[in-house]
């Protein structure tokens, strides 16, 4: 792929005129109160834009467009052929304005340019592209009932779906789950990031440009204690679909008990385990996947393999072949096509993931590698600590920044219980020859995910989640479908 010069990618982003309204009913729109918040760019520390602030009276707009067409079938009751057509030609014009996706991606979170193009936007598009092809395959069932009875089972859409999403992969994230409730028949309510909420406005525009119908897909910017509350609390929502911290997901479920019972779905934190044992097939190759696996998108990634559980033999080796490859990670430029390592999301979290390193260093552990060279205020590069003990807060707290904590074990039963010891379970690897020992310790692992001699590799077809307090429910594959319809049986007496 042609990325482009640092030069072409500045003079973008001065000349992008992002959307900064609400979307509801079909029409960007102001705020009802009036209200703005700035959207910075953590790169420069500028202000980028002022964008609308929503809050409970815009949400009461957009749930009650969000019914209204809902109940009058325009889109909940089409066939699926033409909810394919239609969500054909979003990914169509999605893929139209690639490079302005990426772009705003890029100005919103810090992250190089390069992933944006390679992999965010893609893998929205792909998302979109693979719920429109599915939708027109999803059987009912029939059950095996005595023949004096038919009892039909089907899966209809639930109603008014709230996604609620971060700001770590904005786009795809949001993808993933209004694809598959678009692709039911839902309508759907997108809140954003207040960090990250430019590539939902924009996306907005080109579903209504597709052809979809207004009401049907609304979107609302704000505050998790506002705009994300208010939907969240809301009683005519029929499902929070949500992808966000641990603490936020425990609220809505909160919420949901103290309003309508809403469905409620999370995906939330993790702390994932990664073992390489001394039989490791190749330990260069496990090194780079680690170092990947850890330190892509700035280390903001739930399912990154933070902590590394290696075997004593190995250990040393292992260490030195990761700190040379965590050399290809080092801070630059995100709209640099060269940049691999951006910024975080801003300066407060690269602040808060300072603090988790310090601490880790005040209380004795050996940081072999030290991100905080750069002196940019939202940065930190690659940081490893080494002989981290499994009970200290850098081994049992998300810090979701580039620190990789390193624990010796000496056999597998150690191995597994320190990989289980968590009150996460998004995902899991193990680095082994032995084919035996790769199934015995995936089946016994606690994670939603476990990759065997690989980290972190994913596709559409498989689904995404986690154990514990990771959450519920699975994004991506036909099982996401499960999250955004009901299980209807209708029974039908046959006489004789
Ligand atoms: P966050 O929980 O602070 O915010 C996520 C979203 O929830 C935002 O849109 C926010 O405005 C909203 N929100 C906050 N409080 C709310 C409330 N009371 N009611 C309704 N909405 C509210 O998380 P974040 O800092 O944006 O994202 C980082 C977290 O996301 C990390 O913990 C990471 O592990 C997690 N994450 C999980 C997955 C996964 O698939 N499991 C994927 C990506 C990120």
């Amino acid at each position: 792929m042609d990325y482009h010069a640092l030069e072409y990618w500045k003079e973008s982003a001065r000349t992008v005129q992002p959307e900064t309204r609400l979307f509801i009913n079909g029409e960007y729109r102001n705020a009802v109160s009036g209200a703005t918040f700035a959207v910075e760019n953590p790169a420069t520390q500028q202000t980028l834009v002022q964008v609308a602030r929503g809050d409970w009276q815009d949400v009461g707009l957009a749930v009650k467009a969000a019914r209204e067409v809902f109940e009058r079938g325009d889109w909940a009751q089409s066939s699926p052929q033409r909810r394919q057509a239609v969500l054909n030609r979003l990914a169509d014009l999605m893929e139209q304005h690639h490079e302005e996706l990426a772009l705003l991606e890029t100005l919103d979170t810090g992250k190089p340019i390069r992933h944006s193009l390679r992999d965010d936007i893609p893998g929205a598009i792909k998302a979109v592209r693979w719920y429109a092809g599915a939708i027109d395959k999803v059987y009912g069932e029939i059950a095996p009932t005595s023949s004096d009875a038919l009892a039909l089972i089907a899966r209809e859409p639930l109603g008014v779906i709230a996604a609620v999403v971060p700001w770590n992969f904005p786009l795809m994230l949001a993808c993933w789950k209004l694809a598959p409730a678009l692709a039911a028949g839902n309508s759907v309510i997108l809140k954003p990031s207040e960090k990250s909420p430019l590539t939902a406005l924009k996306i907005a525009g080109l579903a209504k440009q597709a052809g979809l119908p207004d009401g049907v897909l609304n979107v609302i910017c704000g505050f998790g204690d506002e705009a994300g509350q208010a939907l969240s609390r809301h009683a005519d929502v029929d499902v929070m679909t949500f992808t966000g911290s641990t603490r936020t997901a425990k609220q809505l479920l909160k919420d949901a008990g103290e309003s309508n019972m809403k469905r409620v779905w999370l995906e939330a934190g993790g702390k994932s385990a990664n073992i390489i044992f001394a039989d490791c097939p190749d330990l260069q190759k496990a090194a780079a996947a680690t170092a990947a696996g850890v330190f892509y998108n700035q280390g903001q990634v739930c399912i990154a393999g933070t902590r590394l559980l290696v075997e004593e033999s190995i250990a040393d080796e292992f260490v030195t072949l990761l700190k040379a490859e965590a050399q290809k990670w080092q801070p630059g430029n995100p709209l640099d096509p060269d940049t691999t390592h951006g910024t975080l999301i801003d300066a407060t979290h690269a602040d808060n993931v300072q603090g988790f390193i310090r601490d880790g260093e005040v209380r004795g552990n050996v940081l072999a590698l030290d991100g905080r060279t750069n002196q940019h205020p939202a940065s930190v590069g690659p940081t490893i600590f080494t002989d981290v003990n499994p009970q200290d807060r850098l081994s049992r707290e998300e810090i979701f920044g580039p620190v990789l904590v390193v624990t010796r074990f000496s056999d597998e039963s150690e191995a597994l219980a320190l990989a289980n010891d968590s009150e996460y379970g998004l995902g899991a690897a193990v680095w082994t020859d032995n084919l035996s020992r790769a199934h015995r310790v995936s089946r016994r692992l606690k994670a939603g995910s476990v990759f065997v001699n690989n980290y972190n590799n994913g596709d559409m077809t498989v689904p995404f989640g986690g154990f514990k307090q990771s959450g519920n429910g699975r994004d991506k594959s036909l099982h996401a479908l499960e999250k955004f319809t009901e299980l209807k049986t209708i029974w039908i007496a046959l006489e004789s």
